[in-house]
């Protein structure tokens, strides 16, 4: 299958799916060898770690995007579907490749399959580069002065803050097709949910791709970046970026956002604190990608070991109750209903469920986790344990496990007029200010003239806040003393 023009180079796609700054590909280019570039739907992830329902939706759009993308370059992403540490290898044989290229990723999963492919290739003296992944800096690139890995946020953010991050590489031009194999059809992958249709709300709200991408984060240097520390808080306001799926399927990567936020900084001398308040959170998201890295049990261990013990109740009920917004706590509720309607919640939001879930309600934050898993088009290993152990209070740098989010004062504090809640919350819509946050509250009158029938039309709150709280500070003391 060797074209009149030299043995093709495989373009591996994995969490990269873009053509600008995409290293492994403009790697490929610059050879000038023919391409071909794959996508391969991957059997061997194990089983909790394969894509859930809203990631598989985002997954066909932007693998349609990019098809698109490549054939505007002259070539045809090739798609397959198997176990990638035998499907790669054959492909290869299959094509008379004499190179294989790959952006890197971090899960502990993604890492050993590759060292196995890249072992088997390397025996059949096939070429394998790969290049540096979708963050700021390389998980290992980054050490204490002792020569060891962070395990605490601020340190972490004083390391790489001032450190230059590489620039972006442009797209690369015009490129020469290799051999075309058989592929398979996205259409015949079912990614996109049949019945029920729940996609109605993500086909709204999100335009997966590299363009939708560019097209977020210009949007939010234009309009919101300056107001980034005021108004990140408030799930009432588009105050944040909305960029995080597009960075998690490596449609834009996190090297161009902080050049392209540094460069609006320079170019409008917007908001210095605004926007380094803003690129903190990238180094929140490196610092996520350090810690699965250097542990790579955190998505399924808890990390800190007093707490392996701790009593976690088992209820289905309240799980169920909790997955679907019906816990009878309006912000916890909105959070719950924003997230399955759209697939993505406001991270303020995200700590005040998921606080609720671990404490309130005392249910293991692995569930949270994996319903996170299952229903965010976002959902990534590393932010998703680190920040589910955050909330916890287990994990690396977590919240101390005493701080228990009140959901009342919460809702009240970040949805001061309500807007959130009546927007995901419409059945108790019409209930005045003051009671929205604890309809409970709210005297008979009041819920009539409403509409709202406690335990009918809106449920009493599944626990009782004080007393859920107490219980679990209870339970904790327990660890604290079994662990000394
Ligand atoms: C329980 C819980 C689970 C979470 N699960 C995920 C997840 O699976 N995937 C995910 O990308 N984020 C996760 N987050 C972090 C955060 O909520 C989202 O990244 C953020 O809400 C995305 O919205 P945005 O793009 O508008 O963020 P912005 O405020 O615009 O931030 C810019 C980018 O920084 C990164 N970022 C922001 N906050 C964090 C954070 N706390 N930790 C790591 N990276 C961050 C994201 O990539 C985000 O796109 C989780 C947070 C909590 C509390």
């Amino acid at each position: 299958m060797t074209s009149a023009f030299g043995a093709p180079t495989l373009v591996w796609f994995r969490q990269d799916l873009r053509l600008s700054d995409n290293p492994a590909l403009r790697a490929a280019a610059e050879r000038g060898a023919p391409i071909v570039p794959l996508y391969l739907l991957d059997e061997e992830t194990p089983g909790d770690w394969r894509p859930g329902g809203a990631s598989r939706w985002w997954l066909h759009h932007a693998l349609e995007r990019l098809g698109e993308n490549l054939a505007g370059k002259g070539l045809r992403l090739l798609l397959r579907r198997g176990a990638a540490t035998q499907a790669i290898p054959s492909l290869v044989g299959e094509l008379g490749a004499e190179r294989v290229v790959w952006n890197r990723c971090y899960e502990p999963w993604a890492i050993r399959r590759d060292r196995e492919i890249e072992a088997r290739l390397k025996q059949a003296n096939i070429a394998v580069e790969s290049f540096a992944g979708n963050v700021l800096h390389e998980p290992w690139t980054v050490e204490t002065g002792a020569g060891k890995p962070y395990s605490v946020y601020t340190p972490f953010w004083r390391a790489i803050k001032d450190r230059p991050v590489e620039a972006p590489l442009k797209a690369p031009g015009e490129m020469q097709a290799g051999p075309q194999a058989a592929g398979e059809r996205l259409e015949d992958w079912g990614l996109l949910p049949r019945s029920p249709d729940w996609a109605g709300g993500l086909r709204e709200t999100w335009t997966p791709g590299e363009a939708g991408a560019r097209g977020r984060l210009g949007a939010f240097l234009q309009h919101r970046v300056d107001r980034y520390g005021r108004d990140r808080d408030r799930p009432d306001m588009d105050g944040t970026s909305g960029l995080s799926p597009h960075l998690h399927w490596g449609e834009i990567t996190a090297r161009q956002v902080w050049h392209a936020t540094q460069r609006h900084l320079a170019d409008t001398g917007g908001s210095a604190e605004d926007a380094w308040s803003f690129l903190n959170e990238l180094g929140w998201r490196d610092f996520a990608q350090h810690l699965l890295y250097h542990w790579p049990s955190l998505p399924d261990e808890t990390w800190k070991p007093q707490f392996r013990d701790f009593p976690w109740r088992e209820d289905a009920r309240a799980y169920r109750a909790w997955c679907r917004g019906q816990t009878g706590y309006p912000i916890v509720d909105a959070g719950m209903r924003q997230l399955y309607a759209i697939g993505w919640m406001h991270n303020r939001v995200r700590m005040i469920v998921g606080s609720f879930l671990v404490k309130d309600l005392m249910i293991h934050w692995r569930e949270g986790e994996r319903w996170f898993w299952d229903t965010l088009v976002d959902a990534d290993a590393a932010s998703n344990a680190s920040q589910w152990q955050w909330v916890a209070g287990c994990g690396a740098d977590a919240a101390p496990y005493f701080r228990i989010f009140n959901p009342v004062t919460q809702g009240e504090k970040f949805d001061p007029s309500g807007a959130y809640v009546r927007k995901w919350v419409p059945e108790i819509a019409q209930l005045p200010d003051r009671f929205l946050h604890k309809p409970w509250e709210a005297p008979a009158q009041v819920l009539q003239r409403a509409g709202v029938e406690l335990g009918v039309t809106y449920p009493r709150p599944l626990v009782d806040h004080k007393e859920a709280r107490r219980a679990a500070l209870a339970a904790f003391e327990g660890v604290k003393k079994g662990a000394a």
